[in-house]
């Protein structure tokens, strides 16, 4: 991050809202569900592995020359799967699109470098992390079709399948948008 300005958490995730939009934009057909975000990261010119990261990691992105590689654990349900490629992407986006920033300077992935989620820290305060939640849940679970769902009366457990997303992350979603 630049020297001065620092990042608040509201603007955090304002910032993720708008590249997920711009990401569903460019890179998905509007309207079409659920939202494939493995399928986007390959558009983006990400490479994709499914690994076995371990018992405590969800997913990694290290950068590389012109691009990334994804590394997804394979021991994890394809709901959770699907957050955990849609995260990854996040943090990839965050760091190809700076111009979204106003203001905020943020460097390229370093060759080698990168991240590494892990389940115990999930919930972890570092705006990066705070910009990589809020991206996914605005990629797999657009505002104006969470919101129709829910007034619609769609229960949780029929939201989450209708995202592909599990129930966890459709309470959380509920929660942002101040719908729960
Ligand atoms: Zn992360």
């Amino acid at each position: 991050m630049a020297d001065g300005k620092v990042m608040t958490y509201g603007e955090a995730r304002r910032i993720a809202r708008k590249l997920a939009e711009d990401t569903l934009e460019h890179y998905w057909t509007s309207g079409k569900f659920p939202v494939d975000p493995i399928k986007i990261a390959r558009k983006c010119g990400i490479e994709i592995y499914d690994s076995q990261l371990g018992k405590d990691r969800w997913g990694m992105l290290i950068g590389g020359d012109n691009s990334a590689t994804m590394y997804l654990d394979v021991d994890q349900p394809p709901s959770r799967k699907r957050f955990s490629a849609a995260h990854e992407l996040g943090h990839y986006m965050t760091h190809s699109a700076a111009e979204s920033f106003d203001g905020f300077e943020v460097e390229p992935i370093k060759p080698g470098e990168g991240y590494e989620d892990a389940r115990s820290d999930q919930d972890r305060g570092n705006v990066f992390e705070v910009i990589a939640n809020e991206f996914a849940g605005n990629l797999l679970m657009p505002e104006g079709k969470f919101r129709e769902l829910k007034e619609n009366g769609n229960s949780d457990i029929a939201i989450a399948s209708f995202f592909k997303v599990s129930v966890d992350a459709v309470s959380y979603r509920s929660r942002r948008l101040g719908l729960a």
